[in-house]
């Protein structure tokens, strides 16, 4: 293999796009069975990869994304940062990953890898057992944008279906259909295209990577934040157990701009009471959600257009930082 060619590093995590389905026809059980290809398994399926990059790899783990969460982010990030740690040879770092939970963990990373070369992560929704499977070429695209001289200083990026996205923005609209990835109403960054070109578009403006004060270095674990949703009629009672379990934060889920139902809301009051921080978002899956006068005073902060598990996971760093509320909010309309 050519000197000249990127080196790019792929980990593998499992995920359908490694999933080992009973038939061709399956699309849903491989899911519950378990199995997945090894990286190296993958990228033989694909040698068309080596006339462009020449790629190294490694399994960090073998899983769902189901199963993954901050304990594989903390080590996700640890690894990628030594290996793109300055001097090394790498053009850049590709990841496979589950679809289910891609848009957290590439958020985490978009916050917390310290480099600007690219780390682009992707998955498949059909696996490589199947009928028409998009997991050989969603990693042969991911490969190809971590091994471009365009797509370095962006953050961390997503591909599936040809599609570049940033790390923040996206998420997983759809439950079956190749076109999942949604930018949350802002628009893709550039494609993995037909004639083998990285074209982008356009760049992120929020802070990341370099960016932010996020150092996860040597940590085993992050604050406990937890999720909770509101719906018409929703009394607060769900919200008052969680508080008991004393999070480190909440991000509580309501309507619009930022309104909820008002027990839920007085529920939600008690925690901030707490000392809990307490984060409004919404579940309009685009937008932002703004804070009011009355909701300033009883301490509430705002997600900005974060969905939930976005908020979550930002929460979740910005309380490795600080408790204050000024600096909590400030984090929601930088990064
Ligand atoms: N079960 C899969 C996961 O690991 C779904 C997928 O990859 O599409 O998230």
């Amino acid at each position: 293999m050519s000197a000249a060619k990127p080196q790019v590093h792929v980990i593998g995590t499992g995920g359908s796009i490694a999933g080992i389905g009973p038939d061709r026809l399956d699309y849903m059980l491989y899911s519950e069975i378990g199995d997945h290809l090894t990286i190296q398994q993958s990228l033989d399926r694909v040698p068309e990869i080596a006339s462009f990059a020449s790629v190294t790899s490694e399994d960090l783990v073998s899983v769902g994304s189901t199963a993954i969460g901050a304990t594989e982010w903390l080590a996700l990030a640890d690894r990628i940062n030594n290996l793109l740690a300055d001097g090394s040879p790498l053009t850049g770092v590709a990841v496979t990953h589950g679809t289910a939970t891609l848009e957290e963990t590439s958020y985490f990373l978009h916050l917390t890898v310290k480099t600007g070369k690219p780390v682009v992560v992707t998955g498949a929704m059909r696996p490589p057992t199947a009928i028409s499977t998009d997991a050989d070429l969603n990693l042969m695209d991911a490969v190809r944008i971590a091994a471009s001289p365009h797509a370095g200083g962006m953050g961390v990026l997503t591909v599936l279906n040809n599609e570049i996205h940033s790390a923040r923005d996206v998420s997983k609209a759809n439950t079956f259909r190749v076109e999942t990835f949604r930018p949350n109403e802002l628009g893709f960054l550039g494609y993995a295209d037909s004639d083998h070109q990285v074209v982008f578009y356009r760049a992120p403006l929020r802070k990341h990577t370099t960016a932010t004060p996020f150092d996860v270095a040597g940590r085993d674990s992050l604050p406990r934040v937890e999720i909770v949703y509101s719906y018409a009629g929703a009394d607060g009672a769900v919200l008052d157990a969680v508080r008991q379990l004393r999070p480190d934060g909440l991000v509580v889920v309501g309507f619009g701009g930022g309104t909820f139902p008002p027990a839920f809301l007085s529920a939600a009051a008690r925690a901030v009471d707490d000392g809990i921080p307490v984060v409004l978002a919404s579940r309009s899956t685009a937008g932002r959600v703004v804070n009011t006068p009355r909701k300033e005073e009883q301490g509430f902060l705002v997600c900005d257009n974060l969905l939930p598990q976005k908020a979550r996971v930002l929460l979740m760093l910005a309380l490795t930082v600080s408790r204050e509320r000024e600096w909590l909010q400030e984090a929601f309309l930088e990064f």
